[in-house]
């Protein structure tokens, strides 16, 4: 490779996400670093989502995504940066200049000049990878600290923090009467953007439950805010909206790390059997319903993702009917990840579970999408597997989660 091409790629790796965003014509959201869209590859709608602070792009339709500049062009261009010419290309497109002509004949001094700079280059990109690396250490660290200070800040739900038992007897999940884990916050802030000075936007203030994510040492690493509004059925949630956009927002929010982690519900983690899924409403009323076992850990995993941990990508398969338009405007079927975990995972890719665990009830939810969520609990059975361990696997009535059917039995209808 000449000389002129190797200075080409350092200063392609340079330019930042966001610089690319802007030559590739990408959306920006008036506020905030994460900038959601339709991918201009695979289509879709939010499926394409690049983030200007933290360098990373991401996209779901496509499965894939980076921390640079030139992937996230090439994705967007459809180029191929396994094949040189898809990667030069790409570089070529971020810097806005052709591909140097690898024949091209230069002076000594030309020739002693760029390697310098090439040699600068490559120690400030280094260097700032470090800085770059360092310094998200130090946001996740800061992030984990705010979860904790948030958590702990929380009332204990029993005498105080009515509120909590009051929104989950609300969901169907019974009176639970005092709790050990889930606490109550009064005058919670939910954040949202920035405003004109770049400070962050407080969007609303109000009461929420507050829960933690718990690792292995029982330390917690996050926690789990959703925030209520006793007023409003079915869900007793605020609705959030953006101020620019008018997009509903999520009422529930994760602070700090959730990964590897999972939410304790009721009882003791030492027990030897646990019943848990996806979110806390689904396992409190699952639990409620046989009446909160002494026998038995409640947990919540936060998300699917965490419940299950990653699929191995060959046992990706096509939605049997579900279909999307591609760029083209072609249908064609949802890839659904499969039932097989990846291969040689981390163990923070889902949930712990404690060692001595021999029952392991899974709970599935019945109002997502029924065939992405088979595979997936399919895959968390297998990811959990262990010699002298059952996993079953309980499916609520078709369109419903556990909370959603005991809230309609406590009202008769
Ligand atoms: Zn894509």
């Amino acid at each position: 490779m000449s000389e002129a091409i190797k200075l080409f790629i350092e200063d392609a790796r340079a330019v930042s996400i966001e610089a690319t965003a802007k030559i590739l014509n990408l959306k920006f959201r008036a506020s905030g670093s994460e900038h959601p869209q339709p991918c201009p590859n695979c289509g879709g709608t939010d499926t394409f989502a690049f983030n200007s602070k933290k360098e990373k792009w991401n996209c779901r339709a496509g499965g894939i995504g980076g921390n640079d500049g030139i992937g996230m062009a090439a994705h967007c261009e459809d180029l191929d940066v396994k094949r040189r010419d898809g990667f030069l290309e790409a570089c070529s497109i971020v810097l806005g200049l052709p591909i140097p002509d690898e024949g091209e004949r230069e002076s000594d001094e030309d020739r002693a000049a760029r390697l310098k700079r090439l040699d600068d280059r490559r120690l400030q990109n280094e260097a700032d990878a470090t800085a770059k690396a360092a310094s998200q250490v130090d946001f996740r660290e800061q992030e984990r600290q705010k979860a904790r200070g948030i958590y702990d800040a929380a009332a204990r739900v029993g005498r105080y923090g009515r509120p909590v038992a009051d929104y989950l007897m609300a969901r169907g999940c019974g009176d639970v009467g005092a709790l050990q884990w889930l606490r109550y916050a009064s005058d919670l802030s939910y954040w949202h953007g920035q405003d004109g000075r770049g400070r962050p936007l407080e969007l609303h203030c109000g009461p929420a439950m507050v829960a933690p994510f718990i690792d292995r040492e029982l330390c917690a690493i996050g926690c789990h805010i959703t925030w209520i509004d006793l007023k409003r059925p079915p869900k007793y949630r605020p609705v959030f909206s953006d101020p620019d956009t008018g997009e509903l927002l999520p009422s529930k929010k994760m602070r700090g790390s959730k990964k590897g982690g999972l939410i304790p519900l009721f009882g003791d983690p030492q027990a030897r059997r646990w019943v848990g899924g996806e979110g806390i409403e689904n396992g409190a009323a699952f639990g409620a319903w046989e009446a909160f076992r002494e026998d038995t850990f409640y947990f919540a995993a936060g998300d699917l993702g965490n419940l299950s941990g990653p699929a191995e990508p060959s046992s990706r398969f096509a939605h049997p009917t579900l279909k999307k338009l591609d760029a083209k405007g072609v249908a064609r079927a949802v890839m659904v990840a499969g039932p097989i975990p990846k291969a040689d995972q981390d163990a923070d890719d889902a949930m712990w579970i404690g060692h001595q665990v021999d029952e392991l009830v899974l709970l599935a939810d019945g109002d997502s999408e029924r065939v992405m969520t088979a595979a997936a609990m399919a895959r968390a059975r297998a990811r959990h597997a262990r010699p002298g361990r059952v996993i079953p696997i309980v499916w609520p009535r078709p369109g419903y989660d556990f909370s959603k059917m005991a809230a309609e039995a406590d009202t008769g209808t």
